[in-house]
């Protein structure tokens, strides 16, 4: 449960950060790209956030 809300918060917080950067935040030029790329991987790469649900919801006996 953790693991799900501390990617999903890196993930829309990076994302809040690139769209208030505007064209920059957007732009390859500028590190914004390497951040929303990483926080989104984080929501892939340790288990997808869908499996996480999925485990959570069985924890709790919901299928
Ligand atoms: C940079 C990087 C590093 C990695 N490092 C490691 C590592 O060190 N060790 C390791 O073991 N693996 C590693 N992986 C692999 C990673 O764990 C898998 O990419 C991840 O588990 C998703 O599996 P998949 O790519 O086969 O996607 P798929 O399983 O094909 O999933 C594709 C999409 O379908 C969704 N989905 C699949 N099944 C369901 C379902 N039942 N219900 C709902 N949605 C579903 C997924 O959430 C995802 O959005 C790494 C991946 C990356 C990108």
């Amino acid at each position: 449960m953790a693991q799900l809300e501390a990617t999903e918060v890196a993930k829309n917080t990076a994302l809040e950060c690139m769209q208030m950067m505007g064209g920059y935040g957007y732009s390859t030029e500028f590190d914004m790209v390497q951040h929303v790329r990483a926080a989104l991987g984080a929501t892939i790469y340790g288990g997808t956030n869908e499996i996480q649900r999925d485990i959570i919801g069985n924890s709790f006996g919901l299928r």
